[in-house]
């Protein structure tokens, strides 16, 4: 019993983990296989087109830009102090680089020259949700555009100035006056348009108990969802009894047709897609039979004309990026890269890869170096090849 509610609190870090989101100065190689979608699961950054918003570790948003190789405080308020603020500070005061952070991230988007945030309303604790705030890219004139039913925004797509994006909404239980939230939760997908802030449900709402929907991922027609539940209320003990569920979704941007995909996974979990140009790429983690075995196996592979073609089996959750894989094979004993453009992988010449938490920034990375808790940002060519990038915050 203990190891199987060891293997669920795994599955649940690499969900949480999996999330975790330009070459020598010419477009990077996805740039030139822009769909037109923005899509983000479990990123804790922000890609723009000509840089990346990341937050330090007190909670302050910082603009690190492509073309200079420099990175910034988002504050432009004359005389600020870059200080951390609460209610009581005086609204000049407020430092606007300044953001309470979801998980020691940020989560949004750029679109149309303007910087959205999702950040939660601590406010109203019987309408949890996430307020969409629309600022300048510089942070100023913020103003919140609409609010999102559910505790965490994890994962949402961008597309022609409108914002889908997952809810998962626990139901509240009054016991003796208290409020508090329960494990039946209620999730749905949503549509925001950006010009106006209207908000509204795409399905019927769904109901489970731990219920999770998130976007997996998106190419230009359809989003690619995840669904996973729990049959019975997990007591902390019970998880075998849960019998929990996982299912995939296609949601069609134009038509608004919703069903089920990737039905015959042969004992994998889809845990990551990354779509590149009209391809899809994926990595698959072992669920129910498979998650029992010894010796746990994942793979990287390309989902093609409704079959799984393996990249390799690998002996750790490889680390899948918008343009490329890391992974390391079954076995074997030194990581590879795997660009999705050219499909040949290639040994990695860092070494201690597991010191190095890597977020997806363009043809960049967000390097957190674990050892002394330095962050720089690297080109993915120059980390492939062990060399160092620009320090940063
Ligand atoms: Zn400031």
């Amino acid at each position: 019993m203990k190891k199987r509610i060891g293997v669920f609190l795994c599955f649940i870090m690499l969900f949480w983990i999996a999330g975790c989101t330009g070459d020598t100065d010419k477009p990077s190689k996805r740039e030139k296989l822009d769909n037109g979608i923005y899509t983000s699961y479990g990123a804790m950054g922000i890609e723009s087109p000509t840089g990346f918003y990341h937050v330090d570790s007190e909670g302050f948003l910082y603009f690190f830009d492509y073309g200079v190789k420099q990175d910034a405080i988002v504050c432009t308020k004359p005389n600020c102090k870059h200080e951390s603020w609460d209610e009581n500070t005086l609204d000049e005061e407020k430092c606007a680089a300044y953001i309470k952070t979801n998980l020691g991230g940020v989560t949004g988007f750029v679109w149309d020259e303007k910087l959205y945030l999702f950040q939660r309303d601590d406010e109203n604790i019987e309408e949890p949700g996430n307020f969409l705030i629309e600022s300048e890219l510089n942070r100023g004139e913020q103003k919140k555009i609409a609010k999102v039913p559910g505790m965490v925004i994890y994962s949402f797509a961008v597309k022609d100035g409108k914002v889908y994006v997952t809810g998962n909404k626990a139901e509240l239980k009054k016991e003796n006056g208290v409020t508090t939230q329960s494990s039946m939760t209620v999730s749905d997908l949503y549509e925001i348009e950006l010009d106006s802030g209207e908000i509204r449900p795409l399905l019927q709402e769904q109901k489970h108990y731990n219920g999770s929907f998130e976007i997996l991922g998106a190419d230009s027609q359809k989003l690619y969802l995840i669904y996973s539940w729990f049959e019975k209320e997990f007591d902390g003990t019970n998880y075998e009894e849960t019998n929990r569920q996982v299912h995939y979704y296609e949601y069609d941007l134009k038509t608004g047709e919703y069903k089920e995909t990737f039905m015959n996974l042969d004992g994998w979990q889809v845990d990551k897609i990354s779509v590149y140009g009209d391809r899809i790429f994926v990595v698959l983690s072992p669920q129910g039979q498979r998650g029992t075995e010894e010796n746990l196996s994942y793979a990287a592979a390309e989902y093609k004309d409704g079959v799984f073609e393996k990249i390799a089996d690998c002996q750790e959750f490889p680390r899948m990026f918008s343009d490329c894989v890391i992974y390391k094979e079954k076995g074997g004993e030194d990581f590879q890269y795997f660009w999705f453009e050219d499909r040949k992988p290639k040994k990695l010449k860092v070494k201690n890869l597991d010191e190095y938490y890597l977020m997806d920034a363009g043809g960049w990375f967000y390097v957190e170096q674990n050892s002394d808790m330095s962050y720089e940002m690297v080109k993915k060519e120059d980390f492939f090849e062990g060399k160092d990038g620009v320090k940063i915050h």
